[in-house]
């Protein structure tokens, strides 16, 4: 017998990364390697005890006025969540299923589809792993998701794809663009032209702070009203979002940092693809590719044996490849030289 809900008893839990901890290389949950900016801690450090001793600010004012001034855009588009998994989680406790994602993508809106009970179809892309925009738009369903670079595979759709799916979707479009610091690609400018869109950004890629837990939502006011009440009160603390506001105010170490990542993607693809790997193009912080023996499991086990973890997802169309996360050069030297 069971106290729960026959989906909950079904559904298989989500498997992130493993957490090696310290002496290894973790290069599989595409965490930044670089530090945030010190002004986070900073901010973090300085809450004091009356602002500890009453419950925070709901709407995290103090954070979405920093992104508001940033992005340009008003802060009644915005609501902030315990990381941008939290607000997509909003999105489908608010809008229920069915819900449509191209396959491959983040294994978590599978999990999210599982909770809710929703049902989820998949679009598969196509041998190298683009999106079918025409099957995505002719499901119809009530969610629409494309993480976007996507992940896993780093794969990135163009604005004018996103612009006409938007206006073929009856239902909502959730551009997730937790690695938009690492491309110009962003639907961004389209949320003004569509009522049905929402963008969904993250701190925890391009700002290196993962284990603080803060994304947002941008979207038309209506929809950003309708899933603030869907949202749990007080799900951001105050130290997160002081920690928050200041990191992202701070735009010149984030660009910094992805700059210098940039370049160490470009040159670890070409040095994989000068040794015949097989390197799906990225927009990302990390690159999917496969061995020249297509041997993914294999490699991804040697490599751990020798402390180097990296992403394998053993299934279909990804059981070749290994997701590999941009590191330091140091980090990346290390990984190479392993190879
Ligand atoms: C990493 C990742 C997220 C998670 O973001 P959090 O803000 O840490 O919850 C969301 N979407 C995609 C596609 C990701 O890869």
């Amino acid at each position: 017998m069971s106290y729960f809900k026959p989906n909950i008893d079904a559904m298989t839990a989500y498997v992130p990364g493993i957490q090696p901890g310290p002496g290894t290389i973790k290069l599989n949950a595409n965490e930044n390697p670089y530090p945030p900016s010190p002004k986070a801690w900073e901010a973090f450090a300085h809450v004091s005890d009356e602002e500890l001793r009453v419950y925070p600010d709901p709407a995290a004012k103090v954070f979405t006025a920093v992104v508001s001034e940033i992005l340009g855009v008003p802060q009644s588009r915005i609501l902030a969540g315990n990381g941008s998994d939290n607000v997509l989680a909003a999105i489908i406790h608010a809008a229920g299923g069915p819900i449509a994602i191209p396959s491959p993508t983040f294994p978590y809106y599978q999990t999210l589809a599982d909770v809710e009970g929703a049902t989820i179809i998949e679009v598969d892309t196509n041998e190298r792993f683009n999106v079918d925009f025409d099957a995505l738009a002719k499901v119809q369903a009530a969610v629409t998701f494309l993480a976007n670079p996507n992940n896993p595979t780093g794969v990135a759709a163009t604005v004018e794809q996103i612009d006409a799916l938007a206006g073929q979707l009856g239902g909502l479009l959730i551009v997730d663009e937790a690695y938009c610091d690492f491309t110009d690609i962003t639907a961004l400018p389209l949320v003004d032209k569509h009522p049905n869109l929402i963008v969904t950004r993250t701190l925890s890629k391009g700002y290196s702070l993962a284990s603080l837990r803060l994304g947002f939502a941008v979207a038309q006011e209506s929809l950003i009203a309708s899933l603030f009440k869907a949202m749990e009160i007080y799900n951001l603390s105050t130290p997160t979002i002081k920690a928050g506001a200041a990191a992202y105010a701070d735009q010149d170490h984030k660009n910094a940092n992805a700059a210098k990542i940039l370049a160490s993607r470009n040159a670890l693809a070409t040095e994989l693809a000068s040794r015949e790997w097989d390197v799906i193009p990225s927009e990302a912080n990390f690159l999917l590719a496969a061995p020249p023996e297509r041997n993914g499991e294999a490699v991804y086990e040697q490599l751990k044996a020798k402390g180097i973890f990296v992403r394998y997802f053993k299934q279909p169309r990804l059981a070749d490849y290994l997701r590999i996360t941009i590191g330091t050069d140091e980090q990346n030297k290390t990984l190479l030289a392993a190879l």
